[in-house]
């Protein structure tokens, strides 16, 4: 019997964790650190922008965890398995593909900034928007009272990405599309032929709609036959999770349609998830309980549609609960480097080790 990689294997399980970097988020120093934290306490998959240093920034925090795992287990973290690295694209616009900007001259010397105080990113400063901090929520954009902050969208180009792809060797991709981009997605699908048989997986990103069920049926269609996993990705509120609770209901409804229609594939849900979000899904019954580990042909299982979700992404909310700590390697006098930092590493995997196991540790108490 085949042994899948231990991330599949969590697909099957319905434990899958996926820490979302952001699709447009390139503050490098942050995102090693996530990286190094987030897969030490058990990452499934690291979704990041589609951006060579970015990615090298996720390589380099992956090879220290790999470094620091005994040590880790020693401590009692215990689940690291290499992630698999995921590159997010889009096919149209898409409020994950964009950044904020503004003229900082034009700003009034009395204003109260209340765009600084919003950006949940620390992206804003006297001299305008941080660009690589920014990672395109949206939140400063209503709340200036002059109306002075745009956004600069873009959309992913092949030609850039497919030497990434191959060069970098990125496990999976993620395609973030909507309702109606039908031919836009195909155009990207085609673009995409040269490395689709090297990938482990395929994610789907899309908002709930009243026919998302067709068009995600359409979708199906034009990606068959698919020879790697397929996840849904029932993307809810998008990039809210640190808001507040409540956020995470459209991705669980969205999830929930997707498994009553028999989708094919697993479904993952992102877009507002937080720490309510795998309480709610067991009171719900959407988790799986009970599967036994043992004698499992997970290669055939692999190609089973589950009544259930196979895991969940957390992108903000995963963010913010590290973000604090981290921020504290730019003024302490030992090291910017998160793993010279001994109180604020294992601070940092308690932290994450804490999410983490909400959905690796799911039997009802
Ligand atoms: S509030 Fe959001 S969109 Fe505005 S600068 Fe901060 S991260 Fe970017
Ligand atoms: S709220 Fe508007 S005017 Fe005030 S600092 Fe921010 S961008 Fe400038």
């Amino acid at each position: 019997m085949k042994t899948l990689e231990i991330p599949l294997q969590s697909l099957i399980q319905g434990n899958w964790f996926k820490l979302i970097c952001g699709a447009s988020f390139q503050d490098l120093p942050t995102i090693r650190s996530l990286a190094i934290a987030y897969s030490l306490a058990g990452a499934d998959c690291i979704d990041v922008a589609a951006d060579s240093a970015v990615i090298n920034a996720v390589k380099e925090g992956l090879n220290i965890a790999k470094k620091l795992k005994l040590e880790a287990k020693k401590k009692g973290f215990n689940k690291y398995n290499l992630p698999w690295l995921m590159v997010s694209l889009n096919d149209g616009e898409d409020p994950h593909f964009r950044k904020a900007e503004f003229n900082p001259l034009l700003c009034p010397k009395n204003c109260p900034r209340p765009c600084e105080k919003i950006c949940p990113a620390n992206a804003i400063n006297h001299n305008g928007v941080i660009d690589e901090k920014c990672y395109g929520c949206g939140r400063c954009i209503p709340i200036c009272p002059l109306n002075l902050i745009e956004t600069r969208s873009y959309v992913s180009s092949i030609n850039g990405i497919l030497p990434l792809i191959k060069e970098l060797k990125i496990d999976a991709i993620e395609i973030h599309t909507q309702v109606g981009h039908e031919d836009d997605f195909k155009r990207l699908w085609q673009g995409l032929t040269p490395i689709i048989s090297s990938l482990k997986l395929l994610a789907i990103s899309c908002q709930d709609h009243e026919n998302v069920i067709e068009y995600l049926n359409n979708l199906y269609t034009i990606i068959s036959p698919l020879n790697c996993a397929l996840i849904w990705q029932t993307d809810g509120r998008p990039m809210s999770g640190d808001i507040g609770i409540g956020t995470t209901h459209p991705a669980i409804k969205m999830a929930e349609k997707a498994i009553l229609n028999k989708i094919p594939g697993f479904i993952q849900l992102a877009g507002g998830t937080n720490q309510y979000t795998v309480k709610k899904l067991k009171e719900k019954h959407l988790i799986r309980e009970n599967l036994l580990l043992e004698n499992i042909d997970y290669y055939q299982l692999a190609k089973t549609n589950f009544p259930y979700i196979a895991g969940v992404a957390y992108g903000s909310y995963a963010r913010s609960l590290l973000i604090p700590l981290l921020e504290q390697l730019e003024t302490t006098e030992k090291s910017i480097y998160l793993e010279e930092n001994d109180d604020l590493l294992w601070h940092s995997v308690k932290i994450a080790s804490d999410l983490v196991n909400q959905i690796k540790k799911k039997r009802l108490d």
